[in-house]
């Protein structure tokens, strides 16, 4: 076995605006380092699709909600990857060979731990994240807890599996959170692959959806929802959403989205501040605002609108086990069109990548790692 391999290795934490993708060189390299042994209770596994996550774009970014991951770190936690070794005490099921896809937020699995005594990792007050709180999946290789290793479901190709973490957390948000009712209004704003797997999960339920972005995303990520039938609203400072919203907004049917401006539900996967702060106010009263995204600094809200309206404000952290599975069978099913998509790199590409990332020129980037 070569005892080298390559990775992605998150380094700086210089600070830089959207879109500028010269944070990559500034902020990451490419590394080698020795293979490890597995731990106790690890195993030791070939990475063989590793997707980037918006949350690897912002840290690269040096967005201040990232501060907190120690550097030198080996990012990357949405993956598909391959058994190489166990420990020798290992006693579970996982065999050299076996390709799996690790939950990417694993808890402290004490028995006095509300969250893990849930099976919601997720929620666990001490939970760690692969590629952040260790060495992940942009390294060729990577140890990692054999508890947190999901068997790939049978029939699925391995570059499926790597986006099966980011389409736990929209199942989490929209089956989990949000009461979703066929012929509802949904309106997701930021269109992410965050944002276009809500999209397509709330349609599957139903709803008819518009999703927004902003000029930078016309060109790969709101044509990318386009193609697939959603109504996708361009947001700028001289057409501000609720102006779009009550003058009209069409929907996939020709009918207009929404009543008088208003939706059923938001799902807010932007990540931008001001975006959630002006989006409550096309929620009808009652109804949810669903935040999958997390953001650089406190938003400012409007909370006593959110009082008047009775506005139901919902959270989404992550996901647990049991979204992922349910993720493996929508991907199974084809009921998340991955491949529409899906843009593949090999691994000599990984920067080019990032910064296509950082500019939304991809939808979402998946490193094909050898
Ligand atoms: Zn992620
Ligand atoms: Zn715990």
């Amino acid at each position: 076995m070569n005892d080298k391999f390559k990775g992605f290795c998150l380094n700086g934490t210089e600070r830089f605006n959207p879109g500028a993708s010269i944070a990559v060189e500034r902020n990451a390299s490419i590394v080698e380092r020795d293979t490890p042994e597995p731990g106790e209770g690890e195993i030791l596994a070939r990475t063989l699709y590793t997707s980037i996550c918006g949350s690897d774009v912002s840290a690269c970014m040096g967005k201040p909600n990232f501060d907190w991951i120690q550097r030198p770190r080996i990012i990357g936690h949405e993956t598909c990857a391959e058994v190489v070794k166990l420990h020798p005490d290992y006693r579970g099921n996982l065999k050299p060979g076996d390709r799996f896809v690790p939950v990417a937020q694993l808890g402290c699995r004490k028995d006095d731990c509300p969250g893990c005594r849930a099976g919601k990792w997720n929620l666990c007050p001490d939970k760690t994240i692969l590629g952040y709180h260790r060495d992940g999946a942009f390294g060729q290789m990577m140890t990692l807890e054999a508890d947190r290793a999901l068997p790939l479901a049978k029939g699925l190709e391995p570059w499926f599996g790597a986006i099966v973490e980011p389409l736990s957390v929209a199942v989490n948000a929209v089956y989990s959170k949000c009461s979703i009712k066929p012929g509802m209004n949904v309106l997701v704003t930021g269109c992410g692959i965050m944002g276009l797997m809500a999209a397509e999960l709330a349609r599957a339920s139903g709803a008819e959806v518009a999703i927004t972005g902003i000029d930078l995303d016309k060109g790969f990520r709101l044509k990318a929802a386009k193609e697939r039938g959603f109504a996708a609203i361009v947001v700028s400072e001289t057409k501000p959403l609720l102006a779009q919203l009550s003058k009209g907004v069409r929907s996939s049917t020709g009918a207009t989205f929404g009543e008088k401006g208003k939706v059923d539900l938001l799902i807010e996967c932007s990540g931008i501040p001001q975006a959630l702060a002006e989006a409550i106010y096309a929620v009808k009263p009652e109804h949810d605002v669903c935040i999958i995204a997390t953001y650089p600094h406190a938003a400012e809200l409007d909370v006593t609108h959110i009082t008047r309206q009775s506005l139901n404000l919902k959270g989404v952290m992550g996901s647990s086990k049991d979204n992922f599975l349910v993720a493996m069978e929508l991907l199974r099913r084809n009921v998340f069109p991955a491949k529409h998509y899906m843009d593949i790199y090999g691994f000599s590409h990984i920067e080019q990548a990032f910064r296509d990332s950082i500019r939304a020129r991809n939808v979402k980037a998946v490193i094909k790692m050898d």
